[in-house]
């Protein structure tokens, strides 16, 4: 064993240790470095100051006071990224209700748990397409601050819905609460209410602009995939969003809400259950992102069959649209649509995110394309590519391990049993 006589950090979970002291050392039995097509083995990882600075063949010696991490017989990867994730909720039966009884404060307590769950399963990075305020935004700020455990967040805060919309918060309640939402709630008609909501995520500190241009499944609205935003609505958004230098994620399940969205210049569609041959060649043509959520579709599809899990305005929606997204991805996949990995986690349970790679390999996607969604694709939808999503020299250093190869069998993604962020390792 060359480890011995160097520090060897032994088994169980250790938070937030910090190893700037000196040099960190990994010696990595396998690497998937987000990149290149094929794996790396017998690999050294140097670590100094959160950063990767070297990476060198075969198991080097450690240098005088740093800490080595053995590996050896683990497949170690980048910090992987979930560019769909909605951490202040997670759905049960009581999600429609819960707003009545909980606080601001109880959905940022609980959104710790979920953000810890996340980072525990090897998700270093996540967007967050959709909060009922700015509770988002403090969780994020909390991470960035070191006051709380989890993954570095890009949130879009409160959706933007039209009237009745997706995200309407106020649909299908009763007249007194049935409130006629603006803009400051994300709720706009025209393209005056949409610039001002653009300007309003701004002014609450959201790093992206997320909208839902089409219905969806868990609302409680009788259409799953109609268009719920005008081109000119779009057009706004997209426009206003530039100007402050914010991407824009769109929420589309139906053909007609994503050709609109596509044309407008959004950054990514998100389900895009419904899409035809013509909106894909549109996608390819102006670059947009795609971001499937195949658990979504088998979440919502199972609980479908529970037999009163579901209000029944959502329980058809939640019927047809889950068996359609595994088809659509199948689809998506074989014309080459730009993929970046995303799982609607909170419609989902957090912390089981990687379940998505095994419906990614499922539907016809090879398991290093699976993980390069998930690393240097999602770091590319997010611009943030020059410092993360790889295992470079010059990069941030954020690096899982998992047991086994995923390589050969997808499901070694749930077996993190390492997960470092920004050279702090939060788990070993
Ligand atoms: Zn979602």
């Amino acid at each position: 064993m060359r480890s011995i006589g160097f520090a060897v950090v032994s088994l169980g979970i250790v938070w937030g240790t910090n190893v700037s002291a000196a040099g960190t050392l990994i010696h990595a039995g396998r690497l998937i470095d987000g990149r290149s097509a094929e794996p790396r083995s017998k690999v050294s990882i140097y670590i100094d100051g959160g950063k990767i600075v070297r990476i060198d063949d075969g198991f080097a010696k450690p240098g005088e006071g740093d800490r080595l991490i053995s590996l050896t017989d683990r497949t170690v990867m980048p910090g992987l990224m979930d560019m769909h994730t909605h951490l202040m909720s997670q759905h049960s039966k009581d999600s429609y209700t819960e707003r009545f009884f909980m606080e601001q404060a109880d959905y940022a307590l609980r959104s710790t748990v979920y953000a810890r769950a996340t980072l525990m399963a090897g998700f270093t990075t996540v967007r967050e397409l959709g909060d009922n305020g700015v509770n988002s935004v403090a969780l994020r700020n909390a991470i960035e601050k070191g006051w709380v455990v989890g993954p570095r967040i890009f949130t879009a805060g409160k959706s933007l819905a039209t009237t009745g919309g997706h995200a309407d918060p106020t649909n299908s309640l009763r007249g007194d609460y049935r409130k006629d939402g603006g803009p400051v709630e994300g709720v706009i008609n025209g393209v005056d209410d949409a610039r001002k909501a653009v300007r309003q995520r701004y002014k609450d500190g959201a790093n992206l602009i997320k909208l839902t241009a089409t219905g969806g499944v868990l609302s409680l609205a009788a259409n799953g995939q109609n268009p719920q935003f005008t081109e000119a609505e779009l057009q706004a958004v997209v426009e206003t969003a530039r100007d402050y230098d914010m991407t824009v994620a769109v929420h589309a399940h139906g053909t007609e809400g994503i050709r609109r969205a596509v044309l407008a210049g959004v950054t990514s569609i998100e389900h895009g259950t419904f899409l035809t041959d013509e909106v894909i060649a549109l996608m390819k043509e102006r670059g947009t992102y795609w971001v499937p959520t195949n658990m979504a579709g088998e979440w919502v599809a199972k609980k479908a069959e529970e037999p009163g899990y579901f209000p029944e305005i959502v329980r058809p929606k939640a019927a047809a649209i889950g068996p359609q997204m595994k088809a659509t991805f199948v689809k998506g996949y074989a014309a080459g649509l730009k993929i970046a990995f995303g799982t609607d986690s909170g419609v989902s349970p957090h912390g089981e995110n990687a379940h998505e790679f095994e419906l990614m390999a499922e539907g016809g996607m090879p398991p290093m394309v699976a993980i390069q969604s998930a690393t240097l694709v999602a770091a590319q939808l997010l611009k943030i590519d020059d410092r993360l999503g790889t295992i470079e020299a010059g990069k941030v250093a954020d690096i899982i391990a998992v047991e086994g190869n995923p390589l050969e069998d997808i499901r070694a993604m749930r077996k993190v049993i390492f997960v470092m962020k920004e050279g702090t390792i939060h788990r070993q």
